[in-house]
Protein backbone atom coordinates (compact mmCIF):
# COMPACT_ATOMS: atom_id res chain seq x y z
CA UNK A 1 0.00 0.00 0.00
CA UNK A 2 0.87 3.55 -0.57
CA UNK A 3 2.24 5.76 1.69
CA UNK A 4 -0.29 7.63 3.78
CA UNK A 5 -1.20 11.19 3.12
CA UNK A 6 -2.30 13.44 5.39
CA UNK A 7 -4.45 16.22 4.95
CA UNK A 8 -1.32 18.71 5.48
CA UNK A 9 2.47 18.16 5.94
CA UNK A 10 4.92 20.32 7.48
CA UNK A 11 6.70 22.66 5.84
CA UNK A 12 10.72 22.17 6.67
CA UNK A 13 13.80 24.07 5.44
CA UNK A 14 16.99 21.98 4.67
CA UNK A 15 18.46 21.09 7.27
CA UNK A 16 21.90 22.39 6.93
CA UNK A 17 19.66 25.69 6.94
CA UNK A 18 18.22 24.69 10.13
CA UNK A 19 21.52 23.84 11.89
CA UNK A 20 22.86 27.13 10.90
CA UNK A 21 20.65 28.76 11.89
CA UNK A 22 20.63 27.84 15.77
CA UNK A 23 24.42 27.22 15.97
CA UNK A 24 25.20 30.45 17.54
CA UNK A 25 22.37 29.11 20.07
CA UNK A 26 25.51 26.37 21.43
CA UNK A 27 27.39 29.62 21.59
CA UNK A 28 25.34 32.35 23.99
CA UNK A 29 23.27 29.12 25.97
CA UNK A 30 20.10 31.18 25.43
CA UNK A 31 17.25 29.16 24.64
CA UNK A 32 13.99 31.20 25.31
CA UNK A 33 13.16 34.60 27.03
CA UNK A 34 12.75 36.95 24.18
CA UNK A 35 16.52 36.07 22.74
CA UNK A 36 18.10 36.58 19.33
CA UNK A 37 16.43 34.57 17.03
CA UNK A 38 13.25 35.83 18.64
CA UNK A 39 13.75 39.50 18.18
CA UNK A 40 14.80 38.46 14.99
CA UNK A 41 11.90 36.90 13.53
CA UNK A 42 9.26 39.52 15.41
CA UNK A 43 10.92 41.96 12.91
CA UNK A 44 11.06 39.92 9.92
CA UNK A 45 7.63 39.06 10.52
CA UNK A 46 6.64 42.71 10.98
CA UNK A 47 8.35 42.91 7.99
CA UNK A 48 6.27 40.21 5.62
CA UNK A 49 2.88 41.61 7.25
CA UNK A 50 3.41 44.92 6.75
CA UNK A 51 2.40 45.54 10.26
CA UNK A 52 3.87 48.29 12.74
CA UNK A 53 2.86 45.95 16.00
CA UNK A 54 3.73 42.35 16.36
CA UNK A 55 4.26 39.97 19.45
CA UNK A 56 5.62 36.28 18.99
CA UNK A 57 3.74 33.48 21.29
CA UNK A 58 4.31 30.12 21.92
CA UNK A 59 1.23 29.01 20.20
CA UNK A 60 -2.07 30.41 18.11
CA UNK A 61 -4.33 29.75 21.11
CA UNK A 62 -2.05 31.67 23.66
CA UNK A 63 -1.74 34.50 21.77
CA UNK A 64 -5.65 34.93 20.89
CA UNK A 65 -6.46 34.49 24.75
CA UNK A 66 -3.86 36.52 25.94
CA UNK A 67 -4.61 39.78 23.58
CA UNK A 68 -8.32 39.07 24.79
CA UNK A 69 -6.78 39.37 28.01
CA UNK A 70 -4.75 42.38 27.60
CA UNK A 71 -7.96 44.34 25.95
CA UNK A 72 -10.22 43.68 29.52
CA UNK A 73 -13.16 43.10 27.85
CA UNK A 74 -15.90 41.65 29.82
CA UNK A 75 -19.42 40.54 28.71
CA UNK A 76 -20.42 38.84 25.51
CA UNK A 77 -18.05 38.17 22.11
CA UNK A 78 -20.17 38.17 18.79
CA UNK A 79 -17.96 34.88 16.91
CA UNK A 80 -18.67 32.34 14.14
CA UNK A 81 -19.20 28.46 15.29
CA UNK A 82 -17.56 27.02 12.07
CA UNK A 83 -14.01 27.29 13.38
CA UNK A 84 -11.05 25.43 15.24
CA UNK A 85 -12.48 24.90 18.49
CA UNK A 86 -9.48 27.30 19.58
CA UNK A 87 -11.47 30.32 18.80
CA UNK A 88 -14.45 29.46 21.28
CA UNK A 89 -12.15 28.01 24.00
CA UNK A 90 -10.28 31.39 24.01
CA UNK A 91 -13.29 33.66 24.50
CA UNK A 92 -14.70 31.55 27.25
CA UNK A 93 -11.57 30.92 29.05
CA UNK A 94 -11.48 34.93 29.32
CA UNK A 95 -14.60 34.33 31.45
CA UNK A 96 -16.59 35.79 28.26
CA UNK A 97 -19.64 34.39 26.61
CA UNK A 98 -19.72 33.50 22.84
CA UNK A 99 -22.51 34.49 20.50
CA UNK A 100 -22.94 32.54 17.20
CA UNK A 101 -23.54 34.52 14.52
CA UNK A 102 -24.25 31.77 11.51
CA UNK A 103 -21.86 32.26 8.26
CA UNK A 104 -22.04 32.87 4.42
CA UNK A 105 -22.56 29.90 1.85
CA UNK A 106 -20.02 31.27 -0.34
CA UNK A 107 -17.10 31.40 1.62
CA UNK A 108 -17.80 29.92 5.34
CA UNK A 109 -16.89 33.37 6.96
CA UNK A 110 -19.10 35.45 9.77
CA UNK A 111 -22.46 36.70 8.02
CA UNK A 112 -22.11 40.15 8.21
CA UNK A 113 -25.79 40.69 7.22
CA UNK A 114 -26.44 39.04 10.55
CA UNK A 115 -24.35 40.42 12.63
CA UNK A 116 -25.87 43.74 13.99
CA UNK A 117 -29.10 42.14 15.33
CA UNK A 118 -26.34 40.23 17.90
CA UNK A 119 -25.31 43.24 19.04
CA UNK A 120 -26.72 43.99 22.60
CA UNK A 121 -25.55 46.23 25.62
CA UNK A 122 -23.36 43.74 26.65
CA UNK A 123 -21.33 43.20 23.55
CA UNK A 124 -17.56 43.77 23.93
CA UNK A 125 -15.88 42.59 20.84
CA UNK A 126 -16.49 40.51 17.57
CA UNK A 127 -14.12 38.01 16.77
CA UNK A 128 -14.68 36.62 12.80
CA UNK A 129 -12.37 34.10 11.66
CA UNK A 130 -11.02 34.30 8.25
CA UNK A 131 -11.93 30.74 7.66
CA UNK A 132 -9.59 28.73 4.89
CA UNK A 133 -7.48 31.81 4.30
CA UNK A 134 -11.07 33.66 3.02
CA UNK A 135 -11.11 37.12 4.00
CA UNK A 136 -14.25 38.15 6.07
CA UNK A 137 -16.13 40.94 4.66
CA UNK A 138 -13.70 43.44 6.28
CA UNK A 139 -15.49 46.84 5.16
CA UNK A 140 -18.76 45.99 6.37
CA UNK A 141 -17.65 44.09 9.59
CA UNK A 142 -15.44 47.96 10.19
CA UNK A 143 -18.89 49.94 9.55
CA UNK A 144 -20.72 47.65 11.89
CA UNK A 145 -17.99 47.79 14.58
CA UNK A 146 -17.32 51.39 14.53
CA UNK A 147 -20.96 52.42 14.36
CA UNK A 148 -21.25 50.55 17.33
CA UNK A 149 -17.57 51.41 19.44
CA UNK A 150 -16.87 47.57 19.25
CA UNK A 151 -13.20 46.20 18.64
CA UNK A 152 -12.68 43.56 16.19
CA UNK A 153 -10.08 41.13 16.83
CA UNK A 154 -9.68 38.55 13.69
CA UNK A 155 -8.60 34.88 14.49
CA UNK A 156 -6.65 34.84 11.24
CA UNK A 157 -5.23 31.18 11.95
CA UNK A 158 -5.44 30.69 8.57
CA UNK A 159 -4.59 33.65 6.60
CA UNK A 160 -0.86 34.00 6.95
CA UNK A 161 0.41 35.33 3.91
CA UNK A 162 -2.98 36.38 2.28
CA UNK A 163 -3.31 40.35 1.24
CA UNK A 164 -6.25 42.03 -0.10
CA UNK A 165 -6.01 44.80 -2.44
CA UNK A 166 -2.46 46.37 -1.61
CA UNK A 167 -3.20 44.94 2.25
CA UNK A 168 -1.83 42.34 4.25
CA UNK A 169 -4.49 40.03 6.07
CA UNK A 170 -2.87 41.07 9.43
CA UNK A 171 -4.01 44.55 9.05
CA UNK A 172 -7.28 44.55 8.93
CA UNK A 173 -9.46 45.15 12.31
CA UNK A 174 -7.91 45.73 15.90
CA UNK A 175 -5.97 42.67 16.17
CA UNK A 176 -5.36 39.82 14.28
CA UNK A 177 -3.56 36.52 15.61
CA UNK A 178 -1.89 34.08 13.58
CA UNK A 179 -0.80 30.40 14.00
CA UNK A 180 2.32 28.93 13.16
CA UNK A 181 1.55 25.51 14.02
CA UNK A 182 3.28 22.92 12.28
CA UNK A 183 -0.01 22.34 10.39
CA UNK A 184 -0.54 26.00 8.90
CA UNK A 185 0.98 27.44 6.06
CA UNK A 186 3.96 29.13 7.93
CA UNK A 187 5.04 26.76 10.72
CA UNK A 188 7.58 27.46 13.62
CA UNK A 189 6.86 24.07 14.79
CA UNK A 190 4.56 25.44 17.75
CA UNK A 191 3.93 29.45 17.54
CA UNK A 192 1.67 32.79 17.06
CA UNK A 193 1.50 36.01 16.50
CA UNK A 194 -0.78 38.65 17.20
CA UNK A 195 -0.81 42.17 15.21
CA UNK A 196 -2.79 45.26 16.67
CA UNK A 197 -3.76 48.48 15.94
CA UNK A 198 -3.19 49.55 19.87
CA UNK A 199 0.98 50.29 20.60
CA UNK A 200 0.16 50.36 24.31
CA UNK A 201 -0.68 46.67 24.04
CA UNK A 202 2.86 45.28 22.90
CA UNK A 203 4.06 45.72 26.73
CA UNK A 204 0.93 44.50 28.15
CA UNK A 205 1.28 41.24 25.82
CA UNK A 206 5.27 41.19 27.00
CA UNK A 207 4.07 40.82 30.52
CA UNK A 208 1.26 38.32 29.93
CA UNK A 209 3.41 35.58 28.27
CA UNK A 210 5.97 36.03 30.89
CA UNK A 211 3.82 35.34 34.40
CA UNK A 212 2.89 39.32 33.95
CA UNK A 213 6.39 40.44 35.56
CA UNK A 214 7.75 44.03 34.63
CA UNK A 215 10.79 43.49 37.00
CA UNK A 216 12.47 41.55 39.03
CA UNK A 217 10.55 42.51 42.07
CA UNK A 218 7.57 43.68 40.44
CA UNK A 219 4.41 41.30 39.43
CA UNK A 220 2.00 43.76 37.65
CA UNK A 221 -0.63 41.07 36.02
CA UNK A 222 -1.85 37.59 36.49
CA UNK A 223 0.06 36.31 33.71
CA UNK A 224 1.22 33.04 32.26
CA UNK A 225 3.59 31.47 30.06
CA UNK A 226 3.44 31.89 26.85
CA UNK A 227 7.08 33.01 25.18
CA UNK A 228 8.02 31.54 22.00
CA UNK A 229 11.44 30.04 22.40
CA UNK A 230 14.82 30.49 20.02
CA UNK A 231 14.77 26.96 18.42
CA UNK A 232 10.70 27.88 17.15
CA UNK A 233 12.04 31.25 16.07
CA UNK A 234 14.95 29.73 14.41
CA UNK A 235 12.93 27.47 12.41
CA UNK A 236 10.32 30.43 11.21
CA UNK A 237 13.64 32.36 10.33
CA UNK A 238 14.17 29.64 7.87
CA UNK A 239 10.38 28.61 6.37
CA UNK A 240 9.96 32.65 6.14
CA UNK A 241 12.82 32.17 3.30
CA UNK A 242 11.15 29.25 1.50
CA UNK A 243 7.64 30.68 2.32
CA UNK A 244 6.62 32.56 -1.21
CA UNK A 245 7.49 29.60 -3.51
CA UNK A 246 5.81 27.42 -1.02
CA UNK A 247 2.63 29.06 -1.74
CA UNK A 248 3.38 29.31 -5.09
CA UNK A 249 3.29 25.42 -5.10
CA UNK A 250 0.57 24.86 -3.23
CA UNK A 251 -1.24 26.89 -6.07
CA UNK A 252 -0.38 23.99 -8.14
CA UNK A 253 -1.89 21.59 -5.98
CA UNK A 254 -5.42 23.62 -5.59
CA UNK A 255 -5.16 24.30 -9.41
CA UNK A 256 -5.13 20.64 -10.25
CA UNK A 257 -8.23 19.81 -7.76
CA UNK A 258 -10.03 22.73 -9.66
CA UNK A 259 -9.93 20.44 -12.85
CA UNK A 260 -9.82 17.57 -11.69
CA UNK A 261 -13.26 17.71 -9.59
CA UNK A 262 -14.51 20.12 -11.60
CA UNK A 263 -17.86 19.36 -12.90
CA UNK A 264 -19.02 16.21 -10.64
CA UNK A 265 -22.74 16.86 -9.89
CA UNK A 266 -23.24 17.67 -6.25
CA UNK A 267 -19.28 18.50 -5.43
CA UNK A 268 -19.10 22.17 -4.64
CA UNK A 269 -15.23 23.31 -4.87
CA UNK A 270 -13.99 26.03 -3.11
CA UNK A 271 -13.37 29.21 -5.07
CA UNK A 272 -11.09 32.60 -4.90
CA UNK A 273 -11.84 35.36 -3.71
CA UNK A 274 -12.05 38.67 -6.04
CA UNK A 275 -9.26 41.30 -5.34
CA UNK A 276 -7.58 38.32 -2.87
CA UNK A 277 -4.27 37.34 -2.87
CA UNK A 278 -4.75 34.10 -1.21
CA UNK A 279 -2.23 31.63 0.42
CA UNK A 280 -3.98 28.32 -0.65
CA UNK A 281 -4.23 26.89 2.57
CA UNK A 282 -6.68 24.43 2.47
CA UNK A 283 -9.31 22.53 -0.21
CA UNK A 284 -12.19 22.57 1.62
CA UNK A 285 -15.32 20.62 -0.98
CA UNK A 286 -18.96 20.18 -0.07
CA UNK A 287 -20.57 16.46 -1.08
CA UNK A 288 -24.23 17.30 -1.47
CA UNK A 289 -27.08 14.99 -2.03
CA UNK A 290 -26.47 15.37 -5.94
CA UNK A 291 -23.08 13.81 -5.38
CA UNK A 292 -25.04 10.06 -4.67
CA UNK A 293 -22.93 9.15 -2.07
CA UNK A 294 -22.07 11.13 1.90
CA UNK A 295 -19.62 13.15 3.00
CA UNK A 296 -19.19 10.02 5.30
CA UNK A 297 -18.64 8.00 2.75
CA UNK A 298 -16.27 9.98 1.09
CA UNK A 299 -14.18 10.25 3.99
CA UNK A 300 -14.33 6.30 4.63
CA UNK A 301 -13.33 5.75 1.01
CA UNK A 302 -10.39 8.16 0.75
CA UNK A 303 -9.57 6.32 4.42
CA UNK A 304 -9.40 2.82 3.11
CA UNK A 305 -7.11 3.80 0.05
CA UNK A 306 -4.88 5.31 2.94
CA UNK A 307 -5.48 9.40 2.28
CA UNK A 308 -6.55 11.33 5.12
CA UNK A 309 -8.93 13.63 4.34
CA UNK A 310 -10.16 15.89 7.54
CA UNK A 311 -13.91 17.21 8.50
CA UNK A 312 -12.91 20.56 9.35
CA UNK A 313 -14.89 22.24 11.10
CA UNK A 314 -17.33 18.93 12.02
CA UNK A 315 -18.82 19.51 14.55
CA UNK A 316 -19.91 23.68 15.01
CA UNK A 317 -18.25 24.59 17.86
CA UNK A 318 -21.31 25.46 19.10
CA UNK A 319 -22.67 21.99 19.33
CA UNK A 320 -20.37 20.93 22.09
CA UNK A 321 -21.87 19.92 25.37
CA UNK A 322 -18.76 22.11 27.09
CA UNK A 323 -19.12 24.85 25.17
CA UNK A 324 -23.18 24.74 25.44
CA UNK A 325 -23.83 24.87 28.55
CA UNK A 326 -21.95 27.71 28.64
CA UNK A 327 -24.41 29.86 26.89
CA UNK A 328 -27.05 32.59 27.94
CA UNK A 329 -29.39 32.81 24.74
CA UNK A 330 -28.53 30.53 22.10
CA UNK A 331 -28.93 31.43 18.37
CA UNK A 332 -29.55 29.07 15.94
CA UNK A 333 -26.53 29.05 13.10
CA UNK A 334 -28.44 26.71 10.29
CA UNK A 335 -25.74 27.65 7.56
CA UNK A 336 -22.87 26.34 9.30
CA UNK A 337 -24.59 23.21 10.76
CA UNK A 338 -25.21 22.22 7.33
CA UNK A 339 -21.87 23.20 5.56
CA UNK A 340 -20.25 21.57 8.62
CA UNK A 341 -22.03 18.32 7.40
CA UNK A 342 -21.18 18.38 3.80
CA UNK A 343 -17.56 19.57 4.02
CA UNK A 344 -14.40 17.58 3.63
CA UNK A 345 -11.16 18.81 3.54
CA UNK A 346 -8.40 17.17 0.91
CA UNK A 347 -5.02 16.65 1.76
CA UNK A 348 -2.95 20.25 0.41
CA UNK A 349 0.69 20.78 0.97
CA UNK A 350 3.64 22.36 -1.33
CA UNK A 351 5.14 19.05 -2.04
CA UNK A 352 2.05 16.76 -3.14
CA UNK A 353 2.88 15.34 -6.52
CA UNK A 354 0.01 16.16 -8.65
CA UNK A 355 0.04 12.85 -9.28
CA UNK A 356 -1.29 12.02 -6.10
CA UNK A 357 -3.85 14.63 -6.65
CA UNK A 358 -4.97 13.13 -9.35
CA UNK A 359 -5.35 9.68 -7.57
CA UNK A 360 -7.37 11.73 -4.94
CA UNK A 361 -9.55 13.25 -7.09
CA UNK A 362 -10.22 9.74 -8.64
CA UNK A 363 -10.60 8.25 -5.30
CA UNK A 364 -13.55 11.00 -4.40
CA UNK A 365 -15.18 10.37 -7.38
CA UNK A 366 -15.04 6.93 -7.53
CA UNK A 367 -17.11 7.13 -4.38
CA UNK A 368 -20.41 7.95 -5.61
CA UNK A 369 -22.62 4.83 -5.89
C1 LIG B 1 -4.72 26.41 14.37
C2 LIG B 1 -5.83 27.29 14.80
C3 LIG B 1 -5.82 27.99 16.02
C4 LIG B 1 -4.85 27.72 17.13
O1 LIG B 1 -3.56 27.78 16.80
P1 LIG B 1 -2.42 26.95 17.55
O2 LIG B 1 -1.19 27.60 17.04
O3 LIG B 1 -2.55 25.52 17.14
O4 LIG B 1 -2.60 27.13 19.02
C5 LIG B 1 -6.83 28.91 16.28
N1 LIG B 1 -7.82 29.12 15.40
C6 LIG B 1 -7.89 28.46 14.24
C7 LIG B 1 -9.02 28.75 13.30
C8 LIG B 1 -6.92 27.50 13.91
O5 LIG B 1 -7.03 26.80 12.77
Amino acid sequence: MEQPIYVARSSMPPLEEYVEEIRPLWDTHMLTNMGAKHQALEAALAQYLEVENLSLFVNGHLALEMVLQAMQLKGEVITTPFTFISTTHAILRNGLTPVFCDIREDDFTIDASKLESLITESTAAILPVHVYGNLCEIERIEAIAKKHHLPVIYDAAHAFGVRYRDQGAGSFGDVSMFSFHATKVFNTIEGGAVCFRDAALKERLHQLKNFGIQGPEEVVAVGGNAKMNEFQAAMGLCNLRHLDAEIERRRAVFKRYCSALENVPGLRLPHLQKDTQPNYAYYPILVQDAFGASRDEVFDALAKNNIHARKYFYPPTNEHPCVQERLTAPAATPVAAGISRQVLTLPIYADLPLAEVDRIAATVRSARV
